[in-house]
Protein backbone atom coordinates (compact mmCIF):
# COMPACT_ATOMS: atom_id res chain seq x y z
CA UNK A 1 0.00 0.00 0.00
CA UNK A 2 1.09 3.68 -0.87
CA UNK A 3 1.16 6.06 2.35
CA UNK A 4 1.58 9.92 1.68
CA UNK A 5 3.77 11.32 4.20
CA UNK A 6 1.78 14.48 5.97
CA UNK A 7 4.98 16.47 6.37
CA UNK A 8 6.70 19.25 4.69
CA UNK A 9 9.43 18.91 6.73
CA UNK A 10 12.41 17.21 4.68
CA UNK A 11 13.95 15.87 7.79
CA UNK A 12 10.85 13.79 8.88
CA UNK A 13 10.47 12.64 4.93
CA UNK A 14 14.21 11.52 5.07
CA UNK A 15 13.50 9.65 8.52
CA UNK A 16 10.10 7.94 7.57
CA UNK A 17 11.70 6.43 4.78
CA UNK A 18 14.56 5.19 6.26
CA UNK A 19 12.52 3.46 8.97
CA UNK A 20 9.47 2.14 6.19
CA UNK A 21 11.50 1.39 2.89
CA UNK A 22 13.17 -2.09 4.91
CA UNK A 23 9.63 -2.68 6.61
CA UNK A 24 7.99 -2.65 2.74
CA UNK A 25 6.23 0.41 2.89
CA UNK A 26 6.16 2.91 0.32
CA UNK A 27 6.00 6.52 1.25
CA UNK A 28 5.15 9.19 -1.17
CA UNK A 29 4.83 13.21 -0.44
CA UNK A 30 2.15 15.26 -1.75
CA UNK A 31 1.37 18.39 -2.47
CA UNK A 32 -0.99 20.17 -0.33
CA UNK A 33 -1.74 23.25 2.21
CA UNK A 34 -0.28 23.08 6.26
CA UNK A 35 -2.89 22.85 9.08
CA UNK A 36 -3.34 24.90 11.40
CA UNK A 37 -1.71 22.75 15.05
CA UNK A 38 -4.30 24.00 17.41
CA UNK A 39 -4.36 20.55 19.42
CA UNK A 40 -3.01 20.46 22.81
CA UNK A 41 -1.13 17.15 22.72
CA UNK A 42 0.91 14.98 19.82
CA UNK A 43 -1.91 13.01 19.06
CA UNK A 44 -4.38 15.30 18.41
CA UNK A 45 -2.26 17.20 16.28
CA UNK A 46 -0.71 14.19 14.73
CA UNK A 47 -4.84 13.38 13.51
CA UNK A 48 -5.01 17.07 12.11
CA UNK A 49 -2.56 16.78 9.69
CA UNK A 50 -2.67 12.86 8.94
CA UNK A 51 -7.10 13.59 8.11
CA UNK A 52 -6.40 17.13 6.15
CA UNK A 53 -3.61 15.28 3.85
CA UNK A 54 -6.15 12.55 3.25
CA UNK A 55 -8.50 14.95 2.73
CA UNK A 56 -6.54 16.15 0.20
CA UNK A 57 -4.93 13.84 -1.66
CA UNK A 58 -7.79 10.68 -1.49
CA UNK A 59 -4.68 8.61 -0.17
CA UNK A 60 -3.87 6.80 3.33
CA UNK A 61 -1.49 9.67 5.05
CA UNK A 62 0.88 9.24 7.83
CA UNK A 63 1.49 11.79 9.81
CA UNK A 64 3.77 12.64 12.95
CA UNK A 65 3.31 15.50 15.61
CA UNK A 66 6.51 15.22 17.81
CA UNK A 67 8.40 17.23 20.31
CA UNK A 68 11.26 16.76 23.18
CA UNK A 69 9.71 17.01 26.90
CA UNK A 70 12.70 18.26 29.67
CA UNK A 71 11.65 17.25 33.33
CA UNK A 72 13.75 20.38 34.48
CA UNK A 73 11.07 22.42 32.48
CA UNK A 74 7.83 21.25 33.66
CA UNK A 75 7.42 19.50 30.25
CA UNK A 76 8.29 22.50 27.83
CA UNK A 77 8.83 22.85 24.80
CA UNK A 78 6.39 19.62 24.82
CA UNK A 79 3.83 20.18 22.15
CA UNK A 80 5.24 23.60 21.04
CA UNK A 81 8.76 22.66 20.15
CA UNK A 82 8.92 23.90 16.46
CA UNK A 83 7.79 27.39 17.84
CA UNK A 84 9.26 27.45 21.12
CA UNK A 85 11.80 30.27 20.27
CA UNK A 86 9.04 32.01 18.32
CA UNK A 87 7.77 31.73 14.27
CA UNK A 88 10.82 31.28 11.99
CA UNK A 89 13.91 31.14 14.67
CA UNK A 90 16.48 28.74 13.86
CA UNK A 91 17.42 25.31 14.90
CA UNK A 92 20.25 27.05 16.56
CA UNK A 93 18.18 29.57 18.29
CA UNK A 94 16.16 27.12 19.73
CA UNK A 95 18.70 25.09 20.84
CA UNK A 96 20.42 28.50 22.32
CA UNK A 97 17.01 29.34 24.41
CA UNK A 98 16.88 25.34 25.64
CA UNK A 99 20.55 25.32 26.99
CA UNK A 100 20.06 28.85 28.54
CA UNK A 101 17.12 27.78 30.95
CA UNK A 102 19.41 24.79 31.49
CA UNK A 103 22.10 26.43 32.52
CA UNK A 104 22.10 26.05 36.19
CA UNK A 105 20.13 22.75 36.12
CA UNK A 106 22.71 19.99 37.65
CA UNK A 107 23.69 16.63 35.26
CA UNK A 108 21.12 14.38 37.33
CA UNK A 109 17.75 16.48 36.89
CA UNK A 110 18.57 17.14 33.01
CA UNK A 111 16.46 14.42 32.47
CA UNK A 112 13.62 14.42 29.41
CA UNK A 113 12.04 12.76 26.62
CA UNK A 114 11.35 12.86 22.68
CA UNK A 115 7.77 12.02 21.99
CA UNK A 116 6.49 11.08 18.51
CA UNK A 117 2.57 10.72 17.74
CA UNK A 118 1.47 8.83 14.56
CA UNK A 119 -1.98 9.11 13.08
CA UNK A 120 -2.52 7.23 9.65
CA UNK A 121 -5.66 8.88 8.22
CA UNK A 122 -7.59 6.01 5.89
CA UNK A 123 -9.71 7.42 2.91
CA UNK A 124 -12.71 4.76 4.43
CA UNK A 125 -12.51 7.22 7.54
CA UNK A 126 -10.54 4.90 9.63
CA UNK A 127 -7.17 5.24 11.22
CA UNK A 128 -4.05 4.20 13.22
CA UNK A 129 -3.03 5.86 16.22
CA UNK A 130 0.73 5.22 18.36
CA UNK A 131 3.41 6.58 19.80
CA UNK A 132 6.85 6.34 20.72
CA UNK A 133 9.33 7.77 23.53
CA UNK A 134 12.60 7.91 23.76
CA UNK A 135 14.27 8.79 27.21
CA UNK A 136 17.27 10.31 27.63
CA UNK A 137 19.19 13.64 28.81
CA UNK A 138 20.06 17.16 27.78
CA UNK A 139 23.72 18.04 27.14
CA UNK A 140 25.36 20.82 28.23
CA UNK A 141 26.46 21.96 24.74
CA UNK A 142 25.35 20.88 21.66
CA UNK A 143 27.67 17.94 19.54
CA UNK A 144 27.69 16.16 16.74
CA UNK A 145 26.84 17.45 12.81
CA UNK A 146 23.89 15.09 11.94
CA UNK A 147 20.30 15.12 12.29
CA UNK A 148 17.83 18.41 12.96
CA UNK A 149 15.85 20.09 15.33
CA UNK A 150 17.35 19.68 19.15
CA UNK A 151 19.38 16.31 17.94
CA UNK A 152 22.96 18.25 19.20
CA UNK A 153 21.81 18.47 22.74
CA UNK A 154 19.41 15.13 23.19
CA UNK A 155 21.79 12.15 24.78
CA UNK A 156 20.59 8.65 24.68
CA UNK A 157 23.57 7.23 26.68
CA UNK A 158 26.71 9.22 26.12
CA UNK A 159 25.70 10.18 22.64
CA UNK A 160 23.63 12.85 21.35
CA UNK A 161 21.09 12.15 18.47
CA UNK A 162 23.52 13.89 16.24
CA UNK A 163 26.36 11.59 17.00
CA UNK A 164 24.66 8.71 15.80
CA UNK A 165 24.27 7.47 12.23
CA UNK A 166 20.77 7.16 10.86
CA UNK A 167 20.37 3.73 11.88
CA UNK A 168 21.83 4.25 15.37
CA UNK A 169 19.08 6.88 15.46
CA UNK A 170 16.05 4.77 14.16
CA UNK A 171 17.02 2.33 16.58
CA UNK A 172 16.68 4.04 19.51
CA UNK A 173 14.41 7.38 18.81
CA UNK A 174 10.63 8.25 19.52
CA UNK A 175 10.11 8.61 15.69
CA UNK A 176 11.95 5.01 15.09
CA UNK A 177 9.61 2.98 17.64
CA UNK A 178 6.14 5.23 16.79
CA UNK A 179 6.42 4.04 13.16
CA UNK A 180 7.82 0.11 14.11
CA UNK A 181 4.54 -0.06 16.02
CA UNK A 182 2.10 2.04 13.14
CA UNK A 183 3.87 -1.35 10.65
CA UNK A 184 2.74 -3.45 13.27
CA UNK A 185 -0.64 -2.18 13.43
CA UNK A 186 -1.18 -1.97 9.93
CA UNK A 187 -0.32 -5.52 9.70
CA UNK A 188 -2.55 -7.02 12.19
CA UNK A 189 -5.58 -4.95 10.86
P1 LIG B 1 6.21 19.31 14.58
O1 LIG B 1 6.43 19.51 13.14
O2 LIG B 1 5.18 20.19 15.20
O3 LIG B 1 6.02 17.87 14.94
O4 LIG B 1 7.56 19.83 15.24
C1 LIG B 1 8.41 19.02 15.87
C2 LIG B 1 9.60 19.82 16.34
O5 LIG B 1 10.18 19.08 17.41
C3 LIG B 1 10.68 19.93 15.26
O6 LIG B 1 10.63 21.12 14.56
C4 LIG B 1 11.96 19.82 16.06
O7 LIG B 1 12.30 21.07 16.59
C5 LIG B 1 11.54 18.90 17.21
N1 LIG B 1 11.81 17.48 16.88
C6 LIG B 1 10.91 16.50 16.58
N2 LIG B 1 11.53 15.35 16.30
C7 LIG B 1 12.84 15.60 16.42
C8 LIG B 1 13.98 14.78 16.24
O8 LIG B 1 13.94 13.60 15.88
N3 LIG B 1 15.15 15.40 16.47
C9 LIG B 1 15.26 16.70 16.84
N4 LIG B 1 14.23 17.51 17.00
C10 LIG B 1 13.01 16.96 16.79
Amino acid sequence: MKFVIATHNAHKVEEFRRILAPLGIEAATADFEDVEETGTTFAENARLKAEAACRATGLPSVADDSGLSVDALGGEPGVYSARWAGEGATDSQRIEKLLQKMENVPASERTAKFVSAIHCAFPDGKSIAVQGECFGTIAFAPAGKDGFGYDPIFLVGDKTYAEMTGEQKDAVSHRGKALRLFVQALKSR
